[in-house]
């Protein structure tokens, strides 16, 4: 049902402010419609708390608009990209939050320095080369950094991360800000190691198959 998805967003939208990983109206998230082969997105340049589920935009995988009144997220074309190339993602959500931002700004990757990263994301949270905002070019070079991970870091702009839920999504959108400010911080008493490749592949398989309660 496509009410529950605005809904869906609504909610997550408030839990993004609360977490402070979005400021004013910047930033966006969209989830998909499986059987309907549609999206549903945020409206452009409004503010999160004041947001309704009849102020989301519906658009089909040719980035026409079905449903809404609004302007759709100046994103769009990233979030059309990455759906089309990713039949796992069912949720993106892009933030600008700080500590991610900081590494996006000096172009680092955060490396897998810790396990609950290295479990949602599957590696390094690498960097797309810079573009403009809301460019196609942006879309592209995300969906090029992204590969078969869960998130991205848009040089001099902030972080993609996405999910076979909007939860999962939520949940990398937060654990990438957390990784990137232990990372920061870990320069400041030392020199931060990174978990294996052998090790990032073991949490990852474990996550995926076998952790909570499956
Ligand atoms: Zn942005």
């Amino acid at each position: 049902m496509i009410i529950k998805l605005k809904q869906q967003l609504v909610k997550t939208s408030l839990r993004l402010v609360e977490k402070g990983l979005v400021v004013a109206t910047w930033g966006n998230l969209s989830i998909r419609e499986e059987k309907k082969q549609v999206f549903v997105i945020t409206p452009s340049g409004m503010p999160y708390e004041k947001l309704n589920p009849e102020d989301m935009v519906t658009l089909d995988f040719k980035g026409n608009v079905l449903e809404g009144e609004r302007k759709p997220s100046t994103e769009t074309p990233l979030h059309l990209e990455i759906y089309k190339a990713r039949e796992d993602v069912k949720a993106i959500i892009h933030t600008h939050s700080i500590f991610a931002s900081a590494c996006a700004v000096s172009r680092v990757a955060i490396p897998p320095v810790i396990e609950d990263l290295a479990s949602l994301v599957g590696g390094s949270v690498d960097i797309a080369d810079y573009a403009l905002p809301g460019s196609e070019e942006l879309a592209k070079n995300a969906l090029k950094a992204l590969g078969e991970k869960n998130a991205v870091l848009l040089a001099n702009h902030g972080v993609i991360a996405v999910g076979p839920t909007v939860d999962e999504a939520f949940k990398t959108a937060c654990l990438v800000e957390k990784a990137a400010c232990i990372f920061i911080n870990a320069h400041l008493v030392g020199v931060p190691k990174v978990i294996s490749k052998e090790d990032v592949k073991t949490l990852r398989n474990y996550y995926v198959n076998k952790y909570g309660q499956k």
